[in-house]
């Protein structure tokens, strides 16, 4: 794994640009600056060459056939979930379960755990600056089996309120804690290692959402304890469509499918059904074959960099950002975190941050403007929503000039 690389070399971020094709790409005669990864991260060649090579040598359903083709497509299909086991430290391979995504992992947890434990007057604890992702499945839950949603609020900087978390966690109601390892809109990287110690000690499992974290921070579930943990491949310059939810088995066992249909049985008959073992159960029909392929191409490429390394190099061009950033004149940062990874949030002036967005964008910059699916973020802050610069393993500190220097044009643009 990464750990045995030297985290200390310098990365060479011109041989690592010269992998992702569509940064040759230019927006209005401009060379494109993608500062929008906390949407969705660009692909490598090594990635779009795996999905390609995996339809033109070994397409074939997985689990079913016996002949050739399905063996290939089985065999690479378990390899990424391997792959993925050990990149964020799994015990086993069957606790990895392939998903759609960050929201169809949390759907999954929140609609199955509900079913097998939430009654009347229990309470789901979730955080101030969860993803839209990570409150609405919840909500639908709390709803239909009558629990209450309990949210540990936020200080003006934006990190978690850890007094009123105690508090929160001891009421005696709570039955799972939901909580986001980085916030997609401020960056705040939550403690989320002693947030799952202190929930272990009231008895209480809990559900990490890394979709902004695992691209930026060695993850180790066994260390974190984490009980549930869920990412998106795309935002780890792996295919759209697929993603992870990583639960330890005696989670998962205690838990009943999400959806019913193929691959996820034993035996059918009209008179009963008996349930497939782990990873099978919560995997229904026809998986994403291609897309695990792709993703753990983007895995082995993380790898080859070396997360801890990434992670260095990452912190490093965000304290860049942030200096340089601060001499925009009217900037206002929003999220002011002690720990912090990948993104930064501003707002410019009086101005409304989609102005600003459209500006930087005929400027060839890309950011992402609004309330970044984190509407009770905006509310708590009293702001409409934010400017987002949000950073990868291939952005420079020249992308952070280009973005300042566009700032100050745009603020002098709007008057
Ligand atoms: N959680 C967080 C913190 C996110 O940032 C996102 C996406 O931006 C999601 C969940 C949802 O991810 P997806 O749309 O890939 O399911």
């Amino acid at each position: 794994m990464s750990h045995t690389l030297n985290i200390y070399e310098p990365l060479s971020i011109e041989a690592i640009r010269a992998e992702f094709p569509i940064l040759q790409t230019t927006v209005y005669g401009y060379p494109l600056v993608y500062l929008d990864n906390a949407a969705s991260t660009q692909k490598p060649s090594v990635v779009l060459e795996a999905l390609d090579e995996y339809y033109k040598t070994i397409n074939a359903n997985v689990h079913r056939g016996v002949h050739h083709l399905s063996q290939l497509a089985t065999d690479a299909f378990e390899e990424a979930r391997r792959k993925v086991a050990a990149f964020i430290n799994a015990a086993h391979d069957y606790e990895i379960i392939f998903t759609r995504g960050t929201t169809n992992g949390i759907n999954t947890i929140s609609s199955t755990f509900g079913r097998a434990f939430l009654k009347p007057g229990d309470e789901v604890l979730i955080s101030a600056m969860e993803h839209h992702s990570n409150i609405v499945p919840w909500q639908m839950a709390c709803e239909y089996y009558g629990a209450k949603l309990k949210v540990i609020p936020m200080t003006d900087r934006g990190e978690l309120e850890l007094d009123e978390y105690s508090r929160l966690l001891n009421s005696g109601r709570v039955k799972i804690v939901a909580v986001t390892y980085v916030s997609n809109s401020l960056g705040t990287v939550n403690p989320v290692r002693d947030m799952i110690r202190q929930a272990h000690a009231a008895g209480i499992p809990v559900l990490v959402d890394a979709a902004q974290a695992v691209q930026h921070i060695l993850i180790d579930v066994q260390d974190l304890d984490a009980d549930f943990l869920v990412f998106s491949s795309h935002k780890i310059y792996g295919p759209t469509g697929i993603g992870v939810l990583y639960g330890k088995e005696a989670w998962l066992n205690k838990l009943p499918p999400h959806e019913g249909g193929g691959e996820m049985i034993k035996t059918v008959s009209f008179g009963k059904t008996t349930y497939n073992d782990l990873p099978f159960k919560f995997e229904a029909g026809t998986p994403d074959m291609s897309g695990a392929i792709g993703l753990k191409a983007a895995l082995d490429y993380v790898d080859s960099i070396g997360i801890d390394r990434i992670q260095l190099a990452e912190e490093a061009l965000l304290t860049y950002a942030l200096d340089a950033l601060s001499t925009v004149p009217g900037i206002r940062f929003v999220g002011e975190a002690e720990h912090r990874a990948g993104a930064i949030s501003f707002l410019l002036g009086k101005h409304h941050p989609f102005d600003v967005g459209e500006l930087l964008d005929k400027q060839g910059i890309a950011v992402r403007t609004g309330h970044h699916c984190c509407q009770p973020v905006m509310d708590r802050l009293d702001i409409p929503g934010t400017v987002r610069a949000s950073f990868s393993v291939y952005n420079t500190p020249s992308d952070v000039d280009r973005l300042v220097a566009a700032l100050v044009k745009s603020g002098r643009m709007l008057g």
